[in-house]
């Protein structure tokens, strides 16, 4: 057995993985990052965020990204028949309304393309990269984790490490380990989903690149176009409702029920059988421990509903990056960063699935309304539509403000809220005064 010595050994090269081990080593510090897949491969979480697109743009990604040929993304279309559960029968969040400053796009990816240009960043800024490792136990001393060991081409081998970044996503290494998980009983959804070749955005009533979201009494549906040719479709339901089916009964009749998206797959035809994803609604209240942190869906995932779940992976991996950085650059520090980290990562899976829940309960419209009487109606929809672009850690999102007061849609126990946009921290004291500036304005006109 191999045994080598290293800062950070990450456990996992999906988006979190990856980017974690960008942000380490470009810090200079040794970083081994493990993947047990043999290559990128196949994942769902194909619609991205324009926060996203801030974010990477901070850390030096998003030049990277725009330079292969990703689908732009330039909005969402929700689409609702009753009226209940979006703001009118077609509702488009269109970025270029987010307000000055943002990024107006972001990107539909075929995931296996998008993790493999991460992973291959995280190798060129010198972390170690293995594909084809499996992590398979944690190394332990006392009460503190020390490490990892994982096969490789059929041999163990053991990493050192001063810190272990757990991004195994929904197989949680060290959530199971130490039995941390739980199941968010509210949002157990199960998706079933395929892609389409022979897209032809002519036939999109809406704009194109969009992803487009249609609500109906079982659920929703997705629409995502992956690249010129080919769109992925999935529909989400409660378990109860597959359970009752089939899953190509439920696709069949769910996708029929939104006839825009059905027009957008007129001429396309089937390119894999269905799929079906389960279980993937559950938090962990300890995020962070002695030598670990668990960053993305290793920690944490609500339901794809808004496409937030790569942001927030690849937000908590930069923050639990810059963390550790400065950890290891004064360990008298380690405890306050690790600490804070554990808040910023609640906070923003606390805001996202609050958003989930608005939506599957029906009070999104009416979470906005209660936002409307502090806001003009112009800022209520920049806050909406930012919100919507993964604007989930700005303390002064007007939408946001209201949807926290919600006790029923805590996810985690009560932890001290960790503000500050990762995206555009830049943009944080601009949004506070615009805030003050829109309350004042208000009480000025009586309004
Ligand atoms: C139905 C559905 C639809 C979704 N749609 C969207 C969307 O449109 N937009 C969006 O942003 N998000 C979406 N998501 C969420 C998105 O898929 C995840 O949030 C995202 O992939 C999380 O990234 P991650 O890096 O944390 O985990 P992952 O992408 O799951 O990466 C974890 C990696 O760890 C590896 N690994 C696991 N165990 C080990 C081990 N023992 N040793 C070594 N490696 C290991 C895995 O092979 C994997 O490569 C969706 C999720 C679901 C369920």
């Amino acid at each position: 057995m191999t045994s080598t010595s290293v800062d950070v050994v990450v456990i996992g090269a999906g988006p979190a993985g990856s980017v974690a081990s960008v942000v380490l080593a470009r810090q200079g510090r040794s970083v081994v990052l493990l993947e047990r897949e043999a290559e990128p491969r196949f994942h769902i979480g194909e619609s991205l965020l324009p926060y996203m697109m801030g974010l990477f743009e901070r850390i030096g990604l998003r030049e990277v990204l725009a330079s292969h040929d990703f689908v732009p993304k330039f909005g969402g279309e929700f689409i609702d028949p009753t009226e209940s559960k979006f703001f009118s029968g077609v509702f488009r969040a269109d970025f270029a309304k987010q307000g000055e400053g943002r990024f107006d796009r972001a990107f539909q990816v075929e995931r296996r393309r998008f993790d493999r240009v991460l992973a291959e960043q995280a190798a060129a800024d010198g972390a170690d990269v293995h594909f084809g490792a499996t992590v398979t136990a944690l190394l332990i001393e006392g009460d503190r984790t020390t490490g990892v060991r994982y096969e490789e081409n059929g041999e163990d081998h053991e990493v050192r490490a001063t810190y272990v970044i757990d991004a195994s996503g929904r197989a949680g290494t060290i959530a199971n380990r130490f039995g941390l998980r739980r199941t968010v009983e509210k949002l157990r959804m199960v998706a079933v989903y395929r892609h389409y070749a022979g897209l032809d955005e002519k036939h999109n009533l809406g704009v194109a690149g969009d992803i487009q979201v249609g609500a109906h009494a079982d659920g929703w549906v997705w629409a995502i176009p992956l690249s010129e040719d080919v769109i992925s479709v999935g529909t989400v339901m409660p378990r109860g409702v597959l359970a009752a089916s089939t899953p190509a009964q439920v696709f069949e009749e769910h996708v029929a029920r939104v006839p825009r998206i059905v027009a957008r797959l007129t001429g396309t035809h089937p390119t894999m059988d269905l799929k079906v994803e389960t279980d993937y609604c559950y938090h962990s209240d300890t995020v962070v421990g002695p030598g670990w942190l668990m960053v993305g869906d290793a920690g944490c995932f609500g339901d794809p509903m808004f496409s937030g779940g790569v942001l927030v992976a690849a937000a908590t991996a930069v923050r639990a990056a810059e963390a550790l950085g400065a950890a290891l650059d004064d360990p008298t520090c380690a405890q306050q960063q690790i600490q804070a980290y554990s808040d910023f990562f609640k906070t923003g899976y606390d805001t996202y699935i609050r958003l989930i829940h608005a939506f599957y309960d029906g009070e999104l419209v009416a979470s906005a309304a209660d936002a409307g009487r502090t806001t003009s109606q112009d800022m209520l929809e920049r806050y909406l539509i930012r919100l919507i672009g993964g604007d989930f850690w700005s303390e002064h999102n007007a939408v946001a403000q209201e949807m926290r007061k919600r006790s029923e849609w805590d996810t985690f126990a009560p932890f001290q809220r960790q503000f500050g946009c990762p995206a555009y921290p830049h943009l944080d004291e601009a949004d506070r005064k615009e805030r003050v500036q829109a309350r004042i304005r208000r009480a000025a006109t009586g309004s």
